[in-house]
């Protein structure tokens, strides 16, 4: 396979959902494909980079706003990025699609109970406990996208087979060939 044009794809859900899981897997099966991809996680990103911002919307927006940037840089390098971020607000992923140009944005759904369940980084339970302000579902909205681009349901889907979904995405989208 061979890359046509740098693209972002924007993995979106709540916690637990299965965006860091997904961006692991489509960048595995690009790099089968010999297809380089750069991964923003948005834990990771928040932590390193922007200790500074908290979980109130303003600074959620900001963070999704500079992750976006990012993703523009890479792929104004000619490399295609994988972002995994909440992203709870629909006006932030807009902003996000804005910026980036060339973005897919992606619904990692699963119910809110099953991501709680799964509580990946005992993250639900934090919040749960008070520990955590502004935790998406627990105690801050999540806005599900109107029209995203592909949902791809974890709960009902193996996880490779979501993979598989989004390159075939790329694909039909001319990204890859
Ligand atoms: P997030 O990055 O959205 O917080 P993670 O990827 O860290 O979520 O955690 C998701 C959890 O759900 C992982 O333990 C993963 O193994 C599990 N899981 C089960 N089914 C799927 C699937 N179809 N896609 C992605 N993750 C899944």
């Amino acid at each position: 396979m061979i890359l046509k044009k740098p693209f972002t794809v924007w993995l979106t859900g709540l916690s637990g959902a299965g965006k860091t899981t997904l961006a692991a897997g489509v960048q595995q099966l690009l790099g089968q494909e010999g297809i380089r991809a750069a991964v923003l996680d948005g834990d990771i990103v928040r932590k390193k980079l922007f200790p500074e911002l908290g979980f109130t919307k303003k600074d959620r927006e900001l963070n999704v706003k500079r992750i976006a940037h990012m993703a523009r840089l890479i792929n104004d390098n000619g490399i295609p990025a994988i972002v995994s971020a909440i992203s709870p607000y629909r006006s932030g992923r807009a902003s996000a699609r804005a910026v980036t140009r060339e973005m897919l944005e992606i619904f990692v759904e699963c119910p809110p109970e099953i991501c709680e369940k799964r509580d990946v980084k005992g993250l639900y339970r934090k919040a749960r406990a008070g520990r955590i302000d502004n935790f998406t579902w627990v105690s801050d909205p999540y806005e599900e996208p109107d029209r995203p681009d592909l949902i791809v349901r974890t709960h009902k889907e193996a996880a490779d087979r979501c993979a598989e979904r989004i390159l075939e995405l790329l694909t039909t989208r001319g990204y890859i060939k």
